[in-house]
């Protein structure tokens, strides 16, 4: 069998192939060569044995069947892999499409227009029949494709719209389950789930963390002479005062009642105490007015207590530590900040952790 990468094989596959095309009065063009030159090549048995079974067919062996063989064995595979690269593209398209429908509406129609200009083309080149009725189906199929991208369009452009309006108002959900109505503070859950957050960022950068509890002195006392309502107000001031005194990464809450709590991330124990004493003092310092009637309501004072995570430790552990100097900062006399250095000893906490029922979870293990 000849050996087509030979130079002498190559002129002797060539010569017979021409040989070949003059005998049954088969038009030199380039696909007619290559037709015959990869027949005597030996390249491609199947197109072999279908020219030697047209050959002792006796009917003549013309252009036209000629044709059908380089469609069949040559442009076939073309147009196919024609066909794959189109659409491979109408679905990049596609799916880039999709991606930046959502940002900008626009670039969808000048997508489908490119895919419209893709179509035009094959149908263009098309040389052959078969090519021609491939590269019609193909424009035909990206128009429909281009017509579905622009209503895919705009139905994303309607969800976008609808999913946009629906993370809104998730969102507005989601802040008010972790907002306190009354002060606009973050109520006790949202604390919980930041303080387990906080508490495992302190375990892994080794930074300190602290905490204040805060509790309004003598508040019944305050509502049965000035009303309940004159007790909110004073509960919205104390919460304005609290938010005022953190700084971006703190989480200031209402804990429940007249109580709040200051989370403090990458702050010591001392630092602590220097912020809950300057918040203390400030509220002590000013006698409170009845906006309407300008009426003394006298002076609203703050006991706090402050304690320092301890790496690992449960989280009740920690919060009841903070509680319990707040318990004894109402015992020494209300109107100041004790830090857990002043409690007894560690008995005392456990206590407390034993009657605690805050909800607050172990961190999870680093
Ligand atoms: P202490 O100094 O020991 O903390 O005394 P206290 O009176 O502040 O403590 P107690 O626990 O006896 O009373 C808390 C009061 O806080 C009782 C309740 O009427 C008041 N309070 C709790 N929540 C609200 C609220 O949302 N609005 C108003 N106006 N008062 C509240
Ligand atoms: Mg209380
Ligand atoms: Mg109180």
């Amino acid at each position: 069998m000849a050996r087509p990468n030979e130079p002498d094989n190559l002129f002797t596959v060539g010569q017979r192939a021409m040989a070949a095309m003059e005998k049954y009065g088969i038009e030199p063009t380039p696909e007619n060569y290559l037709v015959w030159f990869t027949h005597f090549s030996g390249e491609n048995p199947a197109l072999s044995r279908m020219i030697r079974l047209l050959e002792d067919n006796r009917d003549g062996f013309g252009c036209e069947r000629c044709q059908e063989l380089y469609q069949r064995f040559f442009v076939h595979d073309d147009a196919a892999r024609v066909v794959h690269e189109a659409s491979t593209r109408v679905e990049h398209l596609l799916a880039t499409l999709v991606e930046q429908l959502s940002a900008r509406r626009e670039e969808s129609e000048a997508a489908s227009e490119r895919i419209d200009a893709l179509g035009t083309i094959l149908g263009q080149e098309g040389r052959s029949e078969t090519l021609t009725r491939i590269a019609a189906a193909l424009r035909d199929e990206t128009r429909r494709m281009a017509e579905n991208a622009r209503e895919l369009g705009k139905e994303l452009h309607a969800s976008s719209n609808q999913v946009a309006i629906l993370r809104a108002s998730l969102e507005r959900v989601r802040r008010e389950a972790e907002t306190d109505p009354l002060t606009g503070l973050a109520n006790r859950k949202a604390f919980e789930a930041a303080l387990r957050r906080l508490a495992a960022e302190a375990v892994e950068t080794g930074r300190p963390l602290s905490l204040v509890v805060v509790d309004i002195d003598h508040f019944k006392r305050f509502n049965d002479t000035f009303g309940h309502q004159t007790g909110d107000v004073v509960l919205k001031l104390m919460a304005a005062k609290l938010r005022n005194s953190v700084r971006q990464r703190d989480v200031a809450a209402r804990y429940g009642g007249e109580e709040f709590v200051l989370l403090l991330p990458a702050t010591d124990l001392d630092t602590a105490v220097h912020r809950a004493e300057s918040v203390r003092a400030e509220v002590a310092a000013h006698r409170l007015r009845a906006r309407g009637s300008g009426k003394d309501l006298g002076v609203v004072t703050l006991s706090m207590g402050v304690a320092q995570y301890r790496p690992g430790e449960p989280l009740s552990r920690f919060f009841a530590r903070a509680d319990k100097a707040l318990y004894l900062a109402k015992q020494q006399g209300r109107n100041r900040v004790v830090d857990e250095r002043m409690l007894a000893g560690e008995e005392g906490v456990e206590e407390a952790e034993a009657e605690d029922t805050t909800a607050v979870a172990n961190p999870a293990p680093a």
